[in-house]
């Protein structure tokens, strides 16, 4: 069996890795546009991300539920797990 840190190997190429997490998540009372305007800057650095498959595949299967991992926002995730539930 590997070791368990191989399963967080990808994290350490991380563009996001010792940067502030502030752009990933929301704050709480964060308005409508606020957020999508952040989000849409967290996308912008995971779409330079080498890791940005691993990471939106390790959120996935995580059912993370909060935050931009991978590119892809918590709704946009929820959205793809239902969709993918549907589908079967
Ligand atoms: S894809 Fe985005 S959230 Fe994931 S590791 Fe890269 S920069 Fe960070």
């Amino acid at each position: 069996m590997a070791p368990t840190t191989a399963a967080w190997q990808w994290q350490l190429d991380a563009v996001c890795r010792g940067s502030s997490s502030d752009i990933f998540f929301s704050p709480s009372g964060e308005g409508r546009t606020a957020r999508r305007q952040r989000e849409d800057q967290a996308k912008v650095l995971c779409g330079q991300c080498p890791v940005i498959s691993q990471c939106r595949r390790f959120a996935l299967a995580a059912n993370e539920p909060f935050g931009v991992w991978g590119g892809m926002t918590a709704r946009e995730r929820a959205l793809r797990r239902t969709a993918e539930r549907k589908a079967g």
